[in-house]
């Protein structure tokens, strides 16, 4: 599994100001994170771009949906996965709240 790096705001400034001047492999090192956890990081970041699909983030839109049929009116609109019940459903709780 690997490591779950979260870099603080002075550190990506840090990355942003280096980016050019050092190499991917020494600011690992200096951040102490593999230089592969670190360009995959670059590029949630939006900070870098690599060749190569390794390193391109996943952006599959439809994988986060479903059109499950709403506990409630069997309607199929699309929705964020585990969300089991439809928007309209939801607004009609909060209503009745
Ligand atoms: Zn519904």
């Amino acid at each position: 599994m690997p490591k779950h790096i979260i870099f603080n705001a002075n550190q990506i400034e840090w990355i942003e100001s280096n980016l050019d001047s050092m190499t991917l492999s020494d600011m690992a090192k200096e951040l102490d994170v593999c230089v592969d956890t670190f360009k995959r990081k670059l590029v949630k970041l939006g900070l870098k771009d690599f060749d190569g699909a390794k390193f391109v983030p996943p952006r599959d839109f439809n994988a986060a949906y479903w059109r499950r049929p709403c506990m409630r009116c069997k309607g199929t609109d699309r929705r964020p996965k585990n969300q089991f019940i439809c928007s309209r459903c939801k607004q009609t709780d909060y209503e009745y709240l």
